[in-house]
């Protein structure tokens, strides 16, 4: 049986392709997709060409569906449940995996294979790997279109607050406020921080940090954000920041506002140059106790039941990134052509089918 889907044509193109549905194996499952949303990475991939050429391969990696099918082996789901979909969808009986990383199951970043190893999510159907282990169920009750900020956007930004490490009252600084950093804030509110730095420009992401936990918001078109950062910390910097954004500057200027002590959590996507700047004075020449930490997000059923309590519980809510709605699959390429632009009043398109 063939399907529609909206594809990488090759670096730099993109376009509607027909493919066969994919094939179920004992361990998986066929979902049809109930929402959808395009996201920076499908630009990196498309238009940077940032892993490598592809041809004809269904695009985007976070959605909300409805199983349509389950392999002979699958004890926990049935067609009809419907469910979130991580972007991440590792190999659960690796090494890595066992070894705490699944996200680098089968080779570093590896555990990331839609749009990337395998088809993505953008498809009247696309397949899930171990689906008891990769997919969680969407509690009754929360808005699916929400519900697909838990696939990357809260994963992703969560990730960042872990590799810093956000502890009670520490100060953080929280560099680049799209959907996210957006959930950097939010993640570092819930965590206990005290004093939280939001750094961005755009309207819309400035007041959805406030909304979130930012006490004070940082514009890097208005100045130097590490100038910025120690006039308000008298001098001293803050005790983590986590790295959402930002250009190639950005990792020296996270060095520089940091306390000795301090962690760096990034989960930005370096896109250019061989090396990253650490300046040698700023890292105490090497003994300044500094740690910097960066990681793909974590997948799996229970971190994603986990995050999606809570939404159920109301600790937290996506709705405010979904900036722009649509309603209908032909409107995919529109919304993914938004994430390209980046219009000033976007923080994240979501397509309802
Ligand atoms: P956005 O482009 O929406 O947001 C980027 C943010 O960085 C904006 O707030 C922007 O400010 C700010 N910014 C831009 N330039 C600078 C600068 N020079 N200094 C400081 N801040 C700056 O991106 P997303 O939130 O969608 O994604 C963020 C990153 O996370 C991307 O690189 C993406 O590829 C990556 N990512 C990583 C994943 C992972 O698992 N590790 C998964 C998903 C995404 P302004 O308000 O002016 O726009
Ligand atoms: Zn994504």
């Amino acid at each position: 049986m063939k399907m529609k889907a909206f594809a990488m044509l090759g670096i730099g193109k993109t376009g509607w392709i027909e493919k066969d549905v994919p094939a179920c194996g004992p361990l998986d499952a066929i979902v049809k997709p109930i929402a959808v949303s395009p996201c920076t990475s499908d630009i990196h991939t498309v238009w940077e060409g940032a892993i490598g050429e592809r041809t004809d391969m269904i695009l985007g990696h976070e959605a909300v569906g409805e199983v349509v099918e389950v392999g002979s082996l699958v004890r926990d789901l049935k067609p009809g449940d419907r469910v979130i979909v991580p972007a991440i969808t590792p190999d659960w009986g690796s090494l890595e995996a066992q070894a705490g990383y699944s996200m680098h199951s089968g080779g570093m970043l590896a555990g990331w294979k839609f749009s990337n190893f395998k088809d993505g999510v953008f498809a009247e159907y696309f397949h899930v790997n171990e689906a008891d282990a990769n997919l969680a169920l969407l509690p009754e009750g929360v808005d699916p279109a929400a519900a697909v900020m838990l696939s990357d956007m809260v994963p992703t930004g969560f990730h960042g607050v872990e590799l810093a490490d956000v502890q009670f009252g520490d100060s953080v600084c929280v560099i680049g406020i799209g959907p996210v950093g957006l959930m950097s804030v939010a993640g570092a509110a819930l965590r206990g921080a005290g004093r939280l730095f939001a750094v961005g420009s755009r309207p819309n992401c400035v007041e959805a940090a406030r909304n979130y936990g930012a006490t004070d918001i940082i514009n890097y078109r208005e100045g130097d954000i590490v100038e910025q950062i120690l006039e308000k910390t008298n001098g001293k910097g803050v005790d983590r920041v986590i790295i959402a954004g930002g250009d190639n500057d950005t990792f020296a200027q996270a060095v520089k506002m940091l306390k000795p002590g301090g962690r760096i959590g990034n989960v930005n996507y370096l896109g250019s140059g061989d090396f990253i700047q650490i300046p040698r004075l700023d890292w105490g020449c090497g003994m300044g106790h500094k740690t910097i930490a960066g990681g793909l997000m974590p997948g799996g059923r229970l971190r994603m039941e986990k995050l999606a309590s809570l939404l159920e519980t109301g600790r937290l809510d996506t709705s405010p990134l979904l900036t722009h709605r649509f309603n209908g699959f032909e409107h995919m390429e529109e919304a993914l052509l938004l994430m390209k632009d980046k219009p000033r009043d976007l923080i994240k398109p979501v397509v309802i089918l």
